[in-house]
């Protein structure tokens, strides 16, 4: 990976460096880019990807970037996705500033560009049905063909006329570009640049009943903005000679270059939109921001940072072949991450109560800790410490297996930051389960310490019985069982892991955590990294959502 990401990384850039240069094709111009997402569901991680690349590479060149919905499809976009699509390209940390635009507002010029191409004859509008064309497509060594091609400019421009005008019905006839028949591309052999749809869109209502193909628009729509650069993913390169066709014939304001680079694809889970709606619509996760979501949203729920998102966009680099990337890859960014800027803090998940039986009843003491082990900028906390305890149920073993070094009796642990602690026994409830553990504490190691020197092996985390707080954890895995839930025998939705949320309602979390509001990030001691709900936490009843744990499953090779 870190070769390919060598050789590979800066194809756009170079591409561009020599583009501008002098004697470039766009020499001395402004570096002009745009994110086109189509406004029918959430930004994932994918189109994170492109995002970066759009906006990362205006940034790199000085240069700027437009914000457009493509919305020339007249389907049910929705102001939701439009709203969610910018939140969340806000918080990546980029800015289109003034440059927003919907692609449906240059319906009125697309239409003069696809007259002017009907003048100049290169555009003609064609009788044959959907089903016809593709009978009549031709095929590696048999030219496409169409008995409308020669017909008189003056009645495709008629009949263009009366498509917009309303006069037939959906499918009744389409304008096609008059490029190449016998074209080994077969995006070249008279592609279909309009067609007839009477439906109403979200923006322009009932005004059109002819909307434009994405091929047509698209050129279009990056030449009216000023685009120099109209970056785009892989699937598009077999119709960049017609993008080219498109901006070389019309009158349009400048020629932009189409460049385009890999996808993103992520192991374990899905990433179209068809799919990912799918899911929310049948109820297998909670919305668009379920935390087990590959969306920008979800993620950010779930405790990404738009950083470690950034960093993993730009270590994965941009390329020509379509790969997919470990979602382990993805966790390691965000452990990178949070390592540094979380603030640590303690939280029993599966508690059992501690009784320290030779310490005050009545007596409270407080221990003043580090928020972050290397950032002592970062501050301190005080914790409280007093007889009974909340510890980890698996940090007591009434018969210890080999080389177990916590609470057992007998035993001598630290509790983190306090004092040593000897375990002396446990009493458990009729059914054998253990309900409170028990041990006496040493005074003289105060603080964790052992002044004679003695070691102690195991060191527990806790919180105090008295002031801790109650908190809903929620413990997420991957979504799908598989590594590629959409090339199985099954449908996707079969492979949902259904132990991808766990829910620990009776967690306890040390009295500090009380202040943390939506989306504050913390490494829980020995458990991983942990983020405060943006939806359902609130000061009388926290909920945790598990960002990533602390063991880091991700080998470079
Ligand atoms: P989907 O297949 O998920 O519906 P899309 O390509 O139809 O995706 P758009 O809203 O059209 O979604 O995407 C906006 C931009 O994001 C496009 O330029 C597209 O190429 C890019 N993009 C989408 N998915 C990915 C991905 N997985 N990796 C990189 N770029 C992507
Ligand atoms: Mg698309």
């Amino acid at each position: 990976m870190e070769n390919e990401k060598l050789v590979n990384e800066n194809f756009i850039h170079r591409f561009i460096t020599e583009d501008i240069a002098e004697g470039g094709d766009y020499a001395g111009q402004r570096v002009h880019t745009r994110f086109p997402p189509e406004p029918n569901g959430y930004l994932h991680i994918g189109h994170a990807k492109a995002v970066c690349v759009d906006f990362g590479t205006a940034e790199k060149f000085g240069g700027i970037c437009n914000l457009r919905m493509d919305d020339t499809n007249p389907t049910k976009e929705d102001v939701e996705y439009v709203d969610a699509i910018k939140e969340d390209i806000r918080w990546l940390g980029f800015d289109w500033e003034d440059r927003f635009y919907y692609a449906s507002d240059y319906f009125e010029q697309m239409y003069g560009y696809a007259v002017e191409l009907i003048e100049k004859g290169l555009a003609y509008v064609c009788e044959l049905s959907g089903e016809q064309m593709r009978e009549y497509r031709g095929d590696l060594s048999a030219p496409a063909t169409s008995p409308y091609r020669d017909r008189p400019i003056e009645e495709s421009l008629d009949l263009f006329k009366r498509m917009r005008a309303g006069e037939f019905e959906d499918g009744r006839m389409t304008l096609r570009a008059k490029i190449d028949l016998a074209s080994g591309n077969f995006a070249m052999r008279d592609p279909v640049i309009y067609r007839i749809n009477h439906m109403s869109h979200h923006r322009t209502g009932d005004k059109w009943c002819i909307y434009p193909m994405y091929d047509f628009a698209h050129p279009i729509e990056d030449a009216l903005e000023g685009i120099t650069h109209s970056l785009c993913t892989l699937e598009f390169e077999a119709h960049r000679p017609l993008y080219d066709w498109v901006v070389e014939n019309i009158s349009a304001p400048c020629k932009p270059r189409q460049i385009e680079f890999a996808r993103l694809g992520i192991n374990n889970t899905v990433m179209s939109k068809r799919k990912l709606r799918q899911l929310v619509e049948e109820n297998f996760v909670s919305g668009w921001d379920d935390p087990r979501m590959p969306t920008l949203c979800g993620m950010r729920r779930r405790g990404y940072t738009p950083e470690a998102i950034r960093s993993f966009t730009d270590q994965i680099g941009v390329s020509k072949v379509n790969s997919t990337v470990e979602y382990s890859f993805l966790e390691h960014c965000l452990r990178d991450d949070l390592n540094e800027r979380a603030a640590r803090a303690m939280a029993v998940l599966d508690p059992v109560k501690l009784v320290i039986t030779n310490y005050p009843e009545d007596k409270t003491e407080e221990f003043e800790v580090e928020n972050h082990p290397n950032h002592p900028e970062m501050g301190t906390r005080k914790v409280s410490f007093s007889r009974e305890l909340y510890i980890e149920s698996t940090d007591f073993m009434e018969e210890p297996f080999k080389k177990y070094q916590r609470l057992y009796p007998g035993n001598e642990v630290r509790i983190k930051s306090a004092y040593i602690v000897k375990c002396t026994g446990c009493k458990k409830d009729d059914n054998g389960k253990v309900i409170e553990v028990y041990a006496e504490y040493d005074p003289e190691t105060r603080g964790g310490n052992t002044p004679d020197g003695r070691k102690v092996r195991g060191t527990i985390h806790w919180v105090n019985a008295k002031d801790c707080l109650n908190a809903e954890v929620r413990l997420y895995d991957n979504l799908f069982t598989v590594e590629d839930p959409d090339g199985g025998e099954k449908d996707f939705v079969e492979y949902i892991n259904p132990e991808s949320l766990v829910v620990l309602k009776n967690c306890k979390l040390e009295n500090s955590l009380k202040n943390a509001k939506a989306e504050d990030r913390f490494q829980f001691m020995r458990q991983g990294y942990f983020c405060a709900d943006n939806k359902d936490s609130s000061e009388d009843n926290l909920v945790f959502n598990r960002a990533v744990g602390l063991k880091d499953s991700f080998k470079r090779n």
